[in-house]
């Protein structure tokens, strides 16, 4: 028993070197992507419940790696906040996504999202400023999604760069909306422009009862206080029923679209707006 203990901790010490060596290769392969520009982004579209247009489109990061293959933004944007990467990433996403969307229909917007670490000085509402001013978005144009653990935070910081984010005409989306800790307070305390409802509650919206009654919670609150909804991770046609007939007004999901890149994306808006 005790040569077998001792095996667990090999496997233990093991599974833990190679997560460290992986994260390490990770580290150091992002710096070479982000000083050679190799990211990309991907642009997934938000529609109107009613008629089908797009009405937003969502910035989505994406690394394909020579070796490593493609390694999703879930496991290197962590990474990027911890090593000190996520500023310069995050000011690259907002000036690439600002230059993008000047090129589409000026009835779509973009939607960019921010990590809390982008909140540590003056230099996002800077970059914000420029990228706008350079690509001639107008600011309603851009939507910023954060996400509730940027409000944790009690920092005078969060609050004064929101505001002044906020009074340039820049839309602020409240992201992952549901899965937080105190949700409720922070829609007193900031006014935020649109609430995504968790594609956790959108998952079983079918068969399950409890996640349908909090969705149309939601989605009765944001009416009440004057703020638009979104649902991501629309799946399925009972779904898309589902969130239309209880009046949430923007849906997002493989079932519309998938992210694409840029050109792809382009293609999308024409025959949508054609449709
Ligand atoms: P998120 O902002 O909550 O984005 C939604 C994720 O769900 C995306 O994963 C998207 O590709 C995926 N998704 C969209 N529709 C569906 C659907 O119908 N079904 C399912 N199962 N999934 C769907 P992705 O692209 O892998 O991004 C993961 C996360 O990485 C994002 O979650 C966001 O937190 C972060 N991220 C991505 N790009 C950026 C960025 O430019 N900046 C920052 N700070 N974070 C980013
Ligand atoms: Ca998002
Ligand atoms: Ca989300
Ligand atoms: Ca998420």
């Amino acid at each position: 028993a005790k040569a077998e203990g001792r095996n667990r901790f090999q496997f233990f010490d093991r599974s833990l070197d190679a997560a460290a060596r992986r994260r390490n290769l990770i580290e150091q392969e992002l710096r070479t992507a982000v000083a050679n520009e190799s990211l990309t982004m991907n642009f997934q579209p938000l529609v109107d419940s009613g008629d089908g247009q797009v009405l937003c489109v969502e910035s989505l990061l994406r690394w394909n790696h020579a070796t490593l293959g493609a390694i999703s933004p879930a496991e290197f944007i962590p990474i990027a906040e911890d090593v000190g990467l996520i500023e310069q990433i995050g000011a690259w996403v907002i000036r690439q996504g600002c230059m993008t969307a000047a090129a589409w229909p000026e009835t779509v917007r973009i939607a960019v999202n921010l990590s809390p670490r982008q909140f540590g000085g003056t230099g996002l509402y800077a970059s914000i400023a420029a990228a706008l001013r350079d690509s001639g978005l107008p600011p309603s144009r851009l939507e910023l999604e954060v996400t509730e653990s940027l409000l944790l935070k009690t920092d005078t910081l969060v609050e004064s760069t929101l505001t002044a984010i906020k009074a340039l005409g820049v839309r602020i989306a409240l992201d992952d909306f549901g899965t937080g800790y105190s949700s409720l307070s922070y829609l007193r305390k900031y006014r935020f422009d649109k609430l995504k409802i968790d594609q956790s509650f959108i998952s079983d919206i079918e068969s399950n009862r409890d996640s349908r009654a909090i969705v149309s919670a939601i989605i009765a609150l944001g009416r009440d206080l004057g703020i638009s909804l979104a649902a991501e991770g629309v799946e399925t046609e009972g779904q898309y029923k589902i969130l239309q007939t209880l009046g949430c007004s923007e849906l997002q999901g493989y079932l519309i679209g998938r992210p694409m890149p840029s050109d792809e994306l382009s293609s999308f808006l024409t025959s949508r707006a054609a449709a």
